[in-house]
């Protein structure tokens, strides 16, 4: 056998399975190092392949032996006495769970341990795809390499139906796993190679034929005749590692207790001997060649990975490093929770603040709710259009007939000339009532609409559901409810003592009023010889170009002119300043409305904030708490981080 080893190799081995299951715990896309695996059909002779490679004898027989990956790690020890030859089973990387001791010379013994650790990972009979560990350390000189055995592509299991599909696809994982995993592809000699699913599946993976080799067992056992040079010349399938022929123990041989050392002089014989063998070139002879081939591809793909494999692992460190940063506290204790909400409701609060003063650039002009006091507004001023629009004509027709029949009844105290105080009042408040009152409570009730919408979406963006438990928002949206009730009903009753002011109280100073009724008069006294004469037509100066009092009402005026009686023209009079009144009373009362609900609903409660703060802390205490992913996340990546460690540092003792 080549003499391939040396202490570098043994610690570069060792190291590179420690990096490969460490890398298992990384979170994110996988990373993974080169290895050997060997794949084939059940039966065809892989666990002979490796115990002919390693000298070891491995479980073997009827049905399914090998049932997850296997990787087995051989180092030479010598031939002092310093240390004994050996062998250690696990199920991980570092030997440390499952791990089982054997004494190479006990083949039961072995058997057992692998399948203990076999059934630490997976059901009884099953397949799994979680790796086992072997360890051999074995006297002499022999080179050192690692193997990874995998389970066979069978289709017969008695406990997984599935068990072909769950082959194939394990041994396609294992074969895809790393562009410079070395696929040993186990072919019997007997069989047609192209009939072989695990050449297949390297076949796809590798299309170029890059890392595939073929090993063909049972040489021992061709046909005289049998074309098994030109088989394995390339001709048919090409691989650039090509195919090696090796002779591993038979079935005969295990049951008639012929050894595993036995087994190299029998190869060797049947090379010099076999007629159709001799065919074959020298280095695809034998057991010898194929490690030789084995241990120089693995030491190349190690060192040409490691590099490769330093710079993805440094990279994932410092992406996840950090993620990790910005990951919120943990929230565990009641201080760490506390300090948490106090300062994300402080900047919260801040941000409503801005929306409350017209800052655009809360959450991005895009975001139309936190520009509260435009939308605000926007309700306000649907209110006092609506208001507008809701009020009667005071100086049409009808109305004119209802304040003649009112001033009549008034006869017998008041002269019919005068304006009739009650008369007015009534009419007036008719007019307002109940539409003034309502149309502000539905005012109310959207601006605070406004307000909850705005800082629903501020608690949303400082409270995420992705890293927040939901329950904060909803237990500030249900507080922000009750804060708002209390403050819609507040606003509710003091615009409500307005509007009972309006409907009670005929009162103003503006300067409007007076203006409007004076230039009705002045209109009525410049033109009335003109009007007094018409019997129809045009009336001249009625239309003086001023807004204040509309012309059809001026051309009714001078219609009726000539025969109105002095009740009638207090009623025009009355009917103008009802007019104006309205006019007047409609600014007065929106306005107000407006900078009422404002001060309630806005600016008191921005003021209010620090309270909140503080008196709903308690029942957000409760709520708060780091939602499951972030949790699940903070503990994936703090694992991930650790095994991203331990992978560097293997690495670095290795490029020293
Ligand atoms: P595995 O299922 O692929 O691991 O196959 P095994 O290694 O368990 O081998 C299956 C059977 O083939 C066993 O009975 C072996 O003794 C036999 N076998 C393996 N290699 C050879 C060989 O080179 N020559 C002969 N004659 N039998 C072999
Ligand atoms: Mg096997």
């Amino acid at each position: 056998m080549t003499m391939l080893t040396n202490n570098n190799n043994h610690a570069k081995l060792d190291a590179l399975e420690r990096i490969r299951a460490a890398l298992k715990d990384v979170s994110g896309e996988r990373i993974s190092v080169p290895g050997i695996v060997v794949v084939g059909a059940q039966s065809s002779g892989k666990s002979s392949v490796l115990e002919h490679a390693t000298g070891l004898a491995f479980p073997r027989g009827e049905g399914m032996c090998t049932r997850v990956p296997t990787i087995v790690s051989v180092e030479s020890i010598g031939n002092t006495n310093e240390e004994k030859p050996s062998i250690i089973v696990a199920s991980d990387a570092t030997y440390e769970t499952n791990a089982r001791s054997v004494d190479p010379a006990d083949a039961n013994d072995f058997a057992e341990a692998i399948k203990e650790a076999t059934d630490a990972l997976t059901g009884e009979g099953e397949i799994g795809s979680e790796p086992i560990y072997v360890k051999y350390k074995r006297l002499g000189n022999g080179p050192a390499f690692t193997l990874t055995d995998v389970p066979g592509i069978t289709c017969i299991s008695k406990t997984q139906a599935d068990v072909e599909r769950r082959t194939i696809d394990l041994t396609r994982s294992m074969v895809a796993n790393n562009e410079d995993t070395l696929v040993l592809v186990v072919l019997p000699a007997t069989d047609d190679f192209h009939n072989s699913k695990a050449l297949k599946i390297a076949e796809e993976e590798d299309p170029e034929g890059k890392r595939t080799i073929g090993v063909v067992t049972k040489v021992d056992n061709l046909p005289p005749g049998s074309n098994l040079a030109h088989r394995m010349s390339g001709a048919e399938i090409d691989l650039r590692h090509g195919f090696f022929a090796v002779r591993n123990r038979t079935q005969q041989e295990i049951n008639d207790g012929v050894g595993v050392e036995a087994v190299a002089g029998l190869e060797k014989d049947l090379f010099d001997t076999d007629i159709v063998l001799s065919k074959l070139p020298d280095w695809q002879r034998g057991m010898d060649k194929l490690i030789l081939k084995i241990c120089e591809e693995q030491k190349r793909a190690i060192d040409e990975s490691l590099p490769k494999i330093k710079r993805q692992i440094n990279e994932r460190l410092r992406v996840q490093q950090t993620e990790f940063s910005r990951l919120p506290s943990a929230l565990v204790s009641d201080g760490d929770k506390q300090v948490f909400l106090l300062s994300t409701l402080a900047v919260c609060w801040n941000d409503f603040r801005r929306c409350a003063g017209a800052d655009t650039t809360v959450l991005g002009s895009n975001e139309k709710t936190t520009n509260l006091s435009a939308r605000a507004h926007e309700k306000l001023c649907a209110m006092t259009e609506s208001l507008h629009s809701g009020m009667p004509d005071f100086l049409d027709g009808d109305v004119q007939l209802k304040l003649l029949s009112a001033s009549r009844e008034a006869l017998g105290y008041d002269l019919s000339n005068f304006l009739q105080g009650p008369v007015f009042r009534e009419q007036f408040s008719n007019a307002i009532d109940p539409l003034f009152s309502s149309e502000a409570e539905m005012a109310i009730d959207e601006v605070a609409g406004c307000v909850r919408e705005c800082l629903i979406v501020l608690f949303k963006k400082h409270f995420p559901p992705d890293t927040i438990h939901g329950g904060v928002v909803t237990e500030l949206t249900s507080m922000l409810r009750d804060e708002l009730d209390r403050r819609v009903a507040t606003t509710k009753a003091l615009v409500g003592r307005l509007f009972e002011a309006e409907t009670r109280c005929t009162y103003t100073n503006n300067h409007y009023l007076a203006q409007t009724i004076a230039k009705f008069q002045e209109i009525v006294t410049d033109n009335s010889a003109q009007w007094k004469g018409s019997s129809c037509g045009s009336y001249d100066g009625v239309n003086d170009g001023n807004d204040l009092i509309p012309t059809e009402f001026l051309q009714s005026t001078a219609g009726s002119f000539r025969t109105e009686s002095n009740e009638s023209a207090a009623v025009r009079q009355m009917q103008i300043t009802l007019h104006a009144y309205g006019k007047v009373v409609h600014k007065r009362y929106t306005d107000s409305v407006a900078v009422l609900v404002l001060n309630e609903l806005v600016h008191t409660l921005v003021d209010d904030t620090a309270r909140f703060s503080v008196e709903w802390m308690p029942r957000l205490l409760d709520k708060l708490a780091e939602d499951k992913n972030m949790a699940l996340r903070r503990k994936e990546l703090t694992k991930s981080i650790s095994a991203l460690k331990v992978a560097v540092g293997e690495i670095d003792a290795l490029l020293v």
